[in-house]
């Protein structure tokens, strides 16, 4: 028998399931090959070497041996393991929306750092206690135009004038927003405000999340729940699937304000 082929790879681990008595199945995201979906033998032992490597873990010098179906992991060294946002109900259901949408827009093979790197940083920030909110509308603008479905905010879908003023409406279809004239007539657009449009424009200005300050932003409520609106068509038009962790963070926030809860367990 000839000796499996091994590579070595950093991963973020999108998604996690159990597999027969003891072993975890890994839904990984690499910079350097896209998505890989790998088998930790035995990582549900307390003992295990491969123990730590759950929901969200950030690994470094991950080894993997290349399997018929399925890649199997000999070694791992977790760097980050965000645990504060494991402590909080809300922030976990921010983290499983970033790996969800990361985790529906990547591909096995195709490598993508910048994609990794949006990944890991948006998990820091929320590790850190930004408001999940406006990070989270940074995080869908970033991916989408990453993906190559980014909205056009700038100019009229149509007549391509800039934009600035009112009414406007944006198309998911079309994937851009209509001026006063060339809205005229049109169905099924969402309604935004220049304060909206501004907002989003600020957030595709930011070289990375890093550079994101929600406070200094002042947003209005109203001026969210578009910026929301647009962002969530624009997503939902483009992926094939539904993206379950938004139902988790919609429940949450009609429950309200919550002080810190545990959030379920991880795999
Ligand atoms: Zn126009």
């Amino acid at each position: 028998m000839r000796p499996l082929r091994t590579y070595r790879v950093s991963a973020l681990v999108l998604r996690t399931r159990n597999l027969g008595e003891a072993d975890r199945l890994l839904t990984l995201l690499s910079p350097e090959r896209g998505k890989i979906s790998a088998v930790a033998k035995g990582a549900r032992r307390p003992r295990s070497k491969l123990a730590s490597l759950q929901l969200f873990s950030l690994a470094t010098r991950l080894q993997l041996a290349a399997g018929k179906n399925l890649d199997i992991i000999t070694q791992a060294l977790v760097r980050l393991s965000f645990p504060a946002l494991r402590k909080d109900v809300t922030r976990f259901a921010y983290a499983s929306y970033f790996a969800e949408l990361a985790d529906a827009l990547s591909e096995p093979e195709e490598k993508n750092r910048r994609l990794f790197d949006l990944l890991v940083y948006g998990l820091c920030l929320l590790e850190r206690g930004l408001d999940p909110e406006v990070l989270a509308r940074a995080f869908e603008l970033h991916i989408v135009d990453l993906s190559g479905y980014g909205p056009e905010i700038e100019a009229c879908v149509s007549c391509r004038k800039p934009l600035a003023a009112e009414p406007m409406g944006f198309s998911p279809p079309s994937g851009g927003i209509f001026c006063p004239r060339c809205l005229a007539g049109k169905r099924g657009l969402l309604s935004i405000h220049e304060q909206a449009r501004q907002a989003l424009m600020a957030l595709r200005g930011l070289r990375d999340l890093a550079n994101l300050q929600p406070e200094k932003m002042a947003l209005s409520p109203n001026t969210k729940k578009e910026m929301e609106r647009l962002l969530h068509a624009q997503i939902a038009h483009h992926l094939d699937r539904k993206i379950n962790s938004l139902s988790l963070i919609n429940r949450l926030r009609s429950q309200g304000p919550q002080g810190e809860q545990p959030a379920r367990s991880a795999g």
